[in-house]
């Protein structure tokens, strides 16, 4: 039984349970579909009439209105039923949130609706064949023609690419270089089934999601309505990233599940497996994994739904929707990979869960931006935030006779500004940070003086060789370190020596 979090209302612990019972009752038949390697049509059907395809849908628009955290609840546990997760994933994002908030009221009324019924699978198109990571790079047009627009190029990768109605596509409306540097030159439409020149063009067997369709679809002539576009015309990348942290956290929690069953079966296993006449969960190293793998599920979990629960309360939790993708998927392959070591030849098998979650784990890595994507947006805005980036500075404590981080101001405040003085501040952060530039500003900060003073001294002292500075690709000075020859000039060689206490006079020189 999956735990309820504290912070969960009684509406959603309620419908946990609801939706775990439900799981738990299709669990056998999903497996039948996987085995058969089957579209899972009959049990898409039911999970559609119990209204769970609404799950985070307004109420207005037939939903149940329960969120991010909604929505987590039914990935976790139909993730379980294998392909009816991933479809149920696929089609929950192909383009809710991005209608949600950038479509008009009519068009709301008219496709929302289609989501919370989930009686039309929705697929979404935004990889290429050349257009990866770099989704910004799309290469399928969309030229406006009276009325309509007409769509040419290709879509890959696609998850339910056949099964669905709904295609969500980003299409290229515009090569005018400026508007490519500032990611105006996509727009977002739906296209249907149907459409003619809209084609199947391959579906692509994968190293998982065994029964899951994912495929390359084709675009010749597709005509559409402007009423399916959504979102301005050159707005298609903000509307991509409008649904991204939702998407992000999806697409990680859609494999927890799998991971408590795969649990379970290692209890099971490992109390019933006799190994040098001891079951094998006598074994201290056996133990080891099984808690690690308990943990991994812990945290991921927790970590999914602390995410929703930041959504849920309209915060747009960027660098957390991103870990959550990388995080959990990286743990599922490694819990998996554990989890195969613990049973060994059968948990290669595909008799038990495990080799499967591997397979899966290692999709979860590349699915809905590759981790190596996640990891550079977590830096990338990490190193925006303030609470990373802290001022921070290490001044020369006399009395420990050590750098230590320090809210002090430098020894060299309101000295003169003269080229001694500065060349001594920047000598003696030497001392400090053997390694290290100073900014132009921790020179300023120390000295006490204005840039432009401190800039023109800097500039004489780099002439002399007495600096040298590393300068920004416009040529700017940016950082500055004392040369060998400013280091002699700014103090006795003394200064910069230092020593442990336990160290020998006799070995000093
Ligand atoms: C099973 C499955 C289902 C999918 N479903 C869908 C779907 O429904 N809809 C859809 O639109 N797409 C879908 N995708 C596509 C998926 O989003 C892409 O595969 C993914 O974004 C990576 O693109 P790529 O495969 O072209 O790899 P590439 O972008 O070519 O990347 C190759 C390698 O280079 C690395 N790399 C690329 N750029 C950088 C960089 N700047 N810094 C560091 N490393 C980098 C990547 O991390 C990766 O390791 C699916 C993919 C799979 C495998």
């Amino acid at each position: 039984m999956s735990e309820p979090f504290f912070w969960w209302n009684e509406d959603q612990k309620a419908f946990a349970k609801k939706v775990e019972h439900f799981a738990d009752d299709l669990f056998e038949e999903a497996e039948y579909y996987f085995w058969k390697q089957k579209f899972p049509w009959p049990l898409i059907k039911r999970v559609a009439q119990e209204g769970y395809f609404g799950a985070g849908i307004p109420k207005k628009y037939g939903g149940l209105e329960l969120g991010a955290t909604g929505s987590c609840i039914v990935a976790e546990q139909f993730g379980r039923l294998y392909a009816v997760g991933h479809v149920f994933v696929v089609s929950m994002l192909a383009g809710l949130e991005q209608i949600l908030r950038y479509a008009s009221d009519e068009q709301k009324e008219k496709w929302i609706p289609q989501f919370a019924k989930g009686e039309r699978l929705g697929a979404v198109c935004i990889t290429e064949p050349y257009a990866g990571s770099d989704a910004a790079n799309v290469m399928t047009t969309a030229v406006k023609d009276g009325d309509e627009w007409v769509i040419n190029g290709k879509k890959r990768y696609i998850t339910g690419a056949g099964v669905s109605d709904r295609y969500f596509i980003y299409a290229k409306t515009s090569d005018d270089p400026g508007l490519r540097k500032q990611y105006g030159h996509i727009t977002s439409f739906i296209i249907e089934k149907g459409a003619p020149g809209f084609h199947l063009e391959r579906i692509s067997p994968l190293v998982g999601f065994d029964n899951v369709p994912n495929g390359y679809l084709s675009f010749e002539d597709v005509r559409i309505p402007d009423e399916n576009r959504i979102g301005p015309v050159g707005k298609g990348w903000n509307v991509m990233m409008a649904g991204l942290n939702f998407e992000r956290l999806i697409a990680g929690a859609v494999f927890i599940g799998t991971l408590l069953d795969v649990t379970k079966v290692l209890f099971y296993y490992t109390q019933r497996r006799i190994q040098f006449n001891k079951t094998t969960n006598q074994f201290p190293g056996i133990q080891n994994e099984i808690a690690d793998i308990i943990a991994k599920y812990r945290m991921g979990r927790l970590f999914a739904y602390n995410c929703a629960k930041q959504l849920d309360d309209g915060l747009e939790p960027m660098i957390d929707a991103s870990v959550a993708k990388w995080v959990i998927s990286e743990y599922i392959r490694e819990a998996a990979t554990k989890a195969v070591q613990v049973m060994g030849g059968d948990g290669l098998t595909r008799f038990y869960p495990m080799e499967r979650l591997v397979r899966e784990g290692k999709i979860g890595e590349i699915v809905a931006g590759t981790n190596e994507i996640q990891r550079m947006i977590v830096y990338r805005f990490s190193s925006m935030l303030p609470a990373y980036n802290a001022p921070m500075r290490l001044r020369w404590n006399d009395e420990v006779n050590a750098p230590i981080i320090s809210k002090k101001e430098s020894r060299f405040k309101g000295l003169e500004l003269n080229e001694e003085n500065v060349l001594k501040v920047i000598a003696h952060d030497y001392k400090v940070n053997p390694g290290l530039y100073m900014t132009i500003d921790d020179v300023r900060e120390d000295i006490g003086s204005g840039r432009s003073a401190v800039k023109k001294i800097l500039e004489s002292l780099e002439e002399q060789k007495l600096i040298a500075a590393h300068r920004d690709r416009s040529g700017k000075m940016v950082l500055v370190k004392a040369s060998y020859k400013g280091l002699k000039k700014a103090f006795p060689r003394e200064y910069y020596q230092w020593y442990p206490d336990w160290y020998d006079d006799i070995d000093k020189f």
